[in-house]
This record gives structure tokens, sequence and C-alpha cells, in this order.
């Protein structure tokens, strides 16, 4: 075992919480080490947002053999394509076990920068609506923190990153710091004014809140809607950490970033009941290597940050690292989606949109607000929006030469959708393990996952879906057809709840500042530490808890405390 440096602190992931943790750590002056699994990304070659089908091997078709072979669970994930293939882990180097007929789809990214390269942007703040349901029905633990404690924290990281986004005044969809909103289309303006007509107000359609530039910001461009940005940002119009928090975390001289360092557990030094640091496999050599600091942030995403507390075992923590209370691995949540419906708009056909716009339209929680529905607890709000329904460049329109150009520039019928995304309940039997058998490439036990829905999801999503029928109908939209999808959980890549929050130790991993209770000088922010899970895409959440639990933890530090 090789001993590396000793740092103020570690962060372990450079995705979207630990690019936010060395941001963070660094700005304080701390001297941090940043230890990433996967490799560098190098946005000059590898991002690939302009690179049009024509130019694809498979003409953006993909390579179905081989994803197949390398990616059987991430190509369930719509961004896992020709293009963004590479950003999603090969399932074979980093397995997972689920028992039969329970499928959970872990959608994963190994490389700086994480998942926030391949993100959908969206970013929605939480409000008291969120922080008391817990206490308010009984499901879960009251979460220990409210609204207040988190909102400056919104406010900071909004101003950073640039989100874009209308105010609305919503209680329960707190509006932020948001640059100018992006602009709806004939069809999504016709969609709300009639909606506001009918529901007056109690139903709003909003253009979606999104980390995404619509004008320069902070030396970083505008969006100039090209599309895809799953794909990667040449210009660094929407959040990534690469683009973002890294470059300003190394600007301050003091943080090393150690790509190809998959960190296998924390090292606890029991005497001082303290994290002394991390042992990691080097990626590419195998080779063991051990990192000390006086502060340890676990940011490896929610079920891996988890993976990595249940394996480091010890005589005082046999069940893994700060789980006394046993609920280590336990309420995992996921968004359930796919209860919606769409239809044909009439009336526009000669009507043309232009550019293509990277965000969709956002209709906010309106169930469980104000009265209590009979059928399910908590709520759940729609994505979608209006476009060409036939109209597509590349694989999805048929065609061929002049007919075909001509076809493309001719306007046509025009379609609207809503599509819902529903509040999971904490519940102590969705939970992970470590697989008494499987390892990954590196030999590090792999997880076995045990989630399935329950009733109050799926009638969340039914009731999504009649909803979004009677929506449209009200609208005017023609042919409105209601759906409801069969999505196994993990699918949304909204997993979180592993190590929640909560005031007390003997039921919870966290306190109110992402510190573990049993171990004060280790913190988890990222989504492995929610208590319950909104129906608000979770991501902003998460950086404003690690940029919060950093200013706490150097607080403690200048109190002598940590
Ligand atoms: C296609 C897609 C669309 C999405 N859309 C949205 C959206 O619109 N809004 C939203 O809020 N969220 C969205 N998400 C989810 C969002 O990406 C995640 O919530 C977010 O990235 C989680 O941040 P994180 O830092 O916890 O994890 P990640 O961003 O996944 O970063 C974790 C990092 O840790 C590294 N790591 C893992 N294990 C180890 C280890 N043992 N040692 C060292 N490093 C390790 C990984 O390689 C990775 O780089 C989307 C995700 C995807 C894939
Ligand atoms: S649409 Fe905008 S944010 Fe997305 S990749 Fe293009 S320029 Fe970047």
């Amino acid at each position: 075992m090789r001993a590396g440096r000793h740092y103020d602190a570690i962060v372990v992931g450079s995705g979207i919480s630990g690019g936010w943790a060395a941001r963070e750590l660094t700005g304080h002056g701390l001297g941090t080490l940043v230890l990433e699994a996967g490799g560098p990304i190098d946005p000059a070659t590898d991002f690939v947002e302009h690179v049009p089908p024509w130019e694809k091997k498979y003409r953006g078709m993909g390579d179905q053999k081989a994803m197949d072979r390398d990616h059987p669970i991430q190509k369930h994930c719509y961004a896992c394509d020709e293009w963004s293939g590479k950003f999603f882990v090969n399932d074979h180097e980093n397995p997972y076990t689920t028992p039969d007929g329970q499928p959970f789809h872990w959608i994963r990214g190994r490389q700086v920068g994480g998942r926030s390269i391949m993100w959908g942007r969206q970013v929605y703040r939480w409000s008291d609506l969120d922080f008391e349901a817990n206490l308010k029905d009984g499901h879960g633990v009251d979460w220990p923190i409210r609204y207040a404690d988190i909102a400056p924290w919104y406010s900071y990281v909004e101003k950073f990153i640039g989100v874009s986004g209308e105010r609305l005044g919503l209680p329960q969809l707190p509006d932020g710091e948001f640059l100018a909103p992006m602009q709806f289309n004939c069809v999504e303006q016709m969609v709300r004014d009639r909606l506001a007509q009918h529901y007056g107000g109690e139903r709003v359609l909003t253009i979606g809140r999104c980390a995404i530039l619509s004008e320069d910001h902070n030396g970083r461009a505008a969006c100039h809607y090209c599309g895809p940005c799953e794909r990667g940002c040449i210009t660094n119009s929407y959040f990534n950490s690469i683009g973002v928090t890294l470059p300003a975390a190394r600007a301050t001289g003091r943080m090393t970033l150690r790509p190809w360092s998959v960190v296998h557990s924390v090292i606890h030094d029991e005497k001082r009941g303290r994290a002394a640091g991390v042992r990691v496999i080097d990626a590419r050599t195998m080779e063991p290597l051990e990192f000390t600091a006086r502060l340890v942030f676990l940011c490896a995403s929610a079920l891996e940050s988890t993976r990595i507390l249940l394996n480091s075992k010890s005589p005082g923590f046999p069940a893994g690292l700060a789980n006394s209370s046993g609920q280590l691995g336990r309420n995992l949540m996921d968004h359930t989606m796919g209860g919606g419906a769409s239809g044909m708009v009439p009336g526009f056909e000669d009507h043309w949109s232009h550019g293509r716009r990277p965000n969709g339209i956002y209709l906010p929680r309106f169930r469980n607000v104000t009265s209590q529905h009979p059928d399910f607890l908590r709520g759940y709000a729609y994505q979608g929006g209006a476009g060409r329904s036939t109209w597509g460049r590349g694989s999805s329109m048929p065609g061929f030469g002049k007919d075909f150009k001509h076809a493309l520039r001719t306007p046509g019928p025009w379609r609207f959708s809503l599509y819902g995304f529903g509040e999971c309940l904490p519940r102590e039997t969705n939970y992970v393990e470590l697989d008494p058998v499987t390892t990954d490439k590196w030999g590090i036990p792999a997880l076995r996952i045990h989630c399935a829905w329950s009733d109050n999801e799926r009638a969340l999503l039914k009731d999504a879906s009649i909803s979004a029928a009677e929506m449209l109908e009200a609208a005017g939209v023609r042919d409105v057809r209601p759906y409801v999808e069969d999505n196994p959980p993990g699918l949304t890549i909204h997993e979180m709840g592993t190590a929640r929050m909560g005031r007390d130790p003997k039921t919870s991993v966290l306190n109110g500042w992402n510190q573990v209770h049993d171990v004060k000088n280790l913190f988890v922010t990222d989504g492995a530490c929610m208590a319950s899970s909104a129906n608000q895409n979770p991501s902003i959440t998460y950086m404003a808890l690690t940029a919060r639990a950093v200013s706490h933890a150097v607080e403690l530090m200048k109190r002598k405390e940590l």
C-alpha cells in the first residue's frame, strides 16, 4: 500500500456535488484532493454537440451490437446514443444486481464531470411543502431543515451557475435568481393562455427553469440553441462541473484533481472517532493507495457514496461506517415518471419555430397543495412542450433527395405533450446492500438493489395521466391520448435517500449539515442525504446543500471543533 500526501480535505467524485465541494473548499483556502474514478474529459475532442448524424459511423442510429454488449442497462436512457454513449458507464465493468422480477435501471457516468455532462439541466427549488411533508404525513423522518435554511444557498448557487426561468410567485415552487426566461413557441403560448383562462392561476404553464445561460454570465457565453446538450457544450453555456465549478477550484491553486482513482473505502481512525482518509485503487494500474485529510466529503453520487460507506467496515462499524442507525442503504427513492397525455394542436400549420431550444415547458405541482386528494399523498409536476410532430432531422423522418429537402422546409401539424414526474415516498423496504458475490472490475463489492414502486406512486401517475388529458382538452388540443408508462425505478435518474438526514442519530445517518452523526469530519452531500424526494428535479438541491455543508465544516474548523 502506497501512502499519498496529506490534504486539508478530500472530495470523492467530481460530478455535480463534487464540483461544488471542490469549489467551496478551495475557495475557503483548503488544499483539496478531488478523487475521481473515471478519466479526464477534453472538451475540444470529447464534446460532440455539433457533429451531425451523417458524420457518425452509424448515422446516429448507433452500433446496436456494441450497445447491447457494453451498455445493456445504460441504453435505456434516452441520452445514451452514438454520440453520448461514451459518457455512460460500461455495465460489465460496473455491475450491480437486483432480485428477479424487480429491475432497477441505474444510469451512471464515470468521468471527470460525472453526470453533469449529460444531465437535463432542469432546476427547481424545493419549498416548505416538501420539507414539511414527512412530518405531516408520517412517512420517513422529519427533515432537520426547512426552506429558510437552504434558500440563501439556492440563491448563491443560482447566481454562480446561471439559471434561466420565469418568476411565478408560487409558494410550492419558490422563485430563484433567474436570468431571462427562454421563450415559448406559438403553440405553447396558446396552451398557456387557455389554461390560465380555464384554471385561473391554480394550474400554471411556464417555461422550464434550467441551468442554461439565456445571456452571457460570469465569463460564459449565452446558449446558441444548437440543441443536443447531453453531448457536451464547447461554449460552457450550460452548467457542468468541468466548465464551471472545477475551473473555479483550479484557479485558486489549491485543487489537486486525480482522475482514475476509484475510492474503495473510508479509513476510520477508531481511537479518534474520525475519518482519517480514503483507500483508493488506481483504475489503470490497480495499485492500492491511501490518502489522508482533515475533512472527507463523499460526493460520488447517492448509491456510490453509500457503497463506499457500506464497504468501510471496521470492528466499531461491522455493518459499514456511519451505520450505527442501521439506516445506511435504506429509504432509496427515485421519481416515478410517465403519466401524461399528448395531442394535436390545430390552427398553426403554417407556423415555424426557429433554433433548437434546449428546454421545454413546466407545469408545477397543483395536487395536495391546498387540499388533500383522496387517492394519494404528495404530488407531481409535468415537463413537455409543443413541437412540429412530423419534422425531424436525421433518422426520425424518412426521405431522400430534393423531395426530402422540400418536406423539411414545409410547415405542418403541431403536437403538444405533458409528461408527469411524481414524488416517491421514503420506505425502509427499498434498500441497497453489498452483494455477497459480485464485484466490479476493481474487486470492490457491487450493490444489490431492492426497489419497487408502491400504490402511492402508481396512483400519482394515474392521476397525472387523467389530469394531463383534462388540461389538454380544456386548452383545445385534439385527438388527446392519455398514457401511463411502466418505467422501472432508477430510470428517472434521480436516485436518492440512502444516507438520509435527520435529527436523531438512531434513525438517520446525517445531521442537518450533511455531517455523519457517527463521524464528525465526514460529510455526504450528494443525493444520499435526502430524507424525501419531492417531485422536482433534485440536483440544484444537492448543489445548495453541498455549499452549505462546506461553509459549516469550515466554521467548525475555525472553532477548532473539527
Ligand atoms: C440523461 C440525464 C438527465 C438528467 N436530467 C436531470 C435534470 O434535468 N435535472 C436534475 O436535477 N438532474 C438530472 N439528472 C440527474 C443528475 O445528473 C444527478 O442528480 C447528478 O449528476 C448527481 O450529482 P452527483 O454529484 O451526486 O453525481 P454524478 O454527477 O453522477 O457524479 C459522481 C461522480 O463520482 C464518481 N465516482 C463514483 N464512484 C466513485 C468512487 N468509488 N471513487 C471515486 N469517484 C467515484 C463518478 O465517476 C462521477 O464522476 C439527469 C441525469 C442524466 C444521466
Ligand atoms: S443548446 Fe446551448 S447549452 Fe446546449 S449544447 Fe448548444 S449552446 Fe450549449
